[in-house]
């Protein structure tokens, strides 16, 4: 009697044992969304370096894949981009997914993504089942503050966003589009955020708050 009891919670412990290890295995995801100009690439670089977070932008890969000759997507991403427009989900979310599974790390920052319904759908749908997403950091900035730091950076960027008219398609984006992506997980309890209007250094001391 005494031997099959003892089977059968070795039998429990060992299930339980391998549920968590599962779920423990799986990346651990962050996702880091704000407006144009709030500081997501900035801040990125510090939870890296203090916290030792793998950053994933999702405008970068974009941007790599729009350069890499043998990309059948290339021009389709740069209309996008010009246009302040959001790229098809299957295409960043698929970038996204092989620097996930590519990467040793556990922990992921996920920068300038989920931008909308589409995104947030198809991530669900293709990630859902295979990360955890631990929370979103909202980085939160006036939309004059945004404004000047990205003309700025456009002095040097060479990017082909980084000016008034890209820039006004992208605000309206970023508020009919990804605000309400926003709500959405405010809605789950999963948002922490950070108003970003003061220098690096200083939304560093508030970011750094809910890593700790
Ligand atoms: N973009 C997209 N899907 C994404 C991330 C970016 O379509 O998940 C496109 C979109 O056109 C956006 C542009 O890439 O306006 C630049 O994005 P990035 O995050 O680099 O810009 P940021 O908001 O950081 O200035
Ligand atoms: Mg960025």
């Amino acid at each position: 009697m005494l031997a099959i009891q003892t089977h059968l919670l070795n039998r429990s412990v060992c299930r339980l044992l391998v549920s968590v290890s599962k779920k423990m295995s799986k990346p651990q995801i962050v996702f880091v969304l704000g407006g144009p100009g709030a500081g997501k690439g900035t801040q990125c670089s510090k939870i890296v370096e203090t916290f030792g977070y793998t950053h994933l932008s999702a405008g970068d890969l974009l941007r790599a894949e729009r350069k890499n000759p043998s990309s059948k997507v290339g021009t389709l991403i740069e209309r996008c981009i010009k246009e302040g427009k959001i790229v098809p989900v299957k295409i960043t979310c698929g970038l996204l997914k092989t620097a996930i599974f590519a990467n040793k790390n556990t922990k992921f920052l996920i920068d300038g993504f989920p931008r909308n319904k589409d995104n947030l759908d198809g991530w669900d749908e293709e990630m859902g089942d295979k990360v955890d997403v631990q929370f979103i950091l909202y980085l939160d900035c006036p939309e004059e503050v945004c404004t000047k730091r990205i003309l700025n950076r456009g002095l040097t960027s060479g990017r082909t966003d980084d000016n008034v008219e890209s820039l006004k398609k992208r605000f309206q984006t970023y508020v009919n589009e990804t605000l309400p992506i926003i709500k959405h997980y405010e809605k789950d309890g999963k948002v922490r955020s950070v108003v970003t209007d003061c220098t690096p250094d200083e939304v560093f001391e508030r970011v750094r708050k809910h890593f700790s």
